[in-house]
């Protein structure tokens, strides 16, 4: 009886960077690092207003932050990084 297990690992989006692709501040390199301790990718995208690190969506508020000038905010739910691209 031969079981063939062809469970692949999810083709996911990954973002494993080694540094962070953003210009944070000092004190979001911190977050970054802490983290990547617990989070293989700590940095995500926000897409339509979703969080694609925990696919939650985000309040408007949130996204506001998100879209900011900074570029960059906290989801509130998983803690990762969000970044937008203007899309
Ligand atoms: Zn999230």
């Amino acid at each position: 009886m031969s079981v063939k297990n062809l469970a692949l690992a999810p083709a996911r989006s990954s973002l494993g960077v080694a540094h962070n692709p953003l210009d944070l501040s000092p004190e979001m390199t911190e977050y970054f690092h802490s983290i990547q301790k617990r989070l293989p990718n700590p940095i995500v995208e926000m897409r339509n207003g979703v969080c694609l690190g925990c696919f939650m969506v985000l309040s408007s508020h949130q996204q506001q932050l998100v879209k900011s000038e900074d570029g960059y905010g906290i989801c509130e739910t998983c803690g990762r990084i969000l970044y937008y691209e203007g899309y």
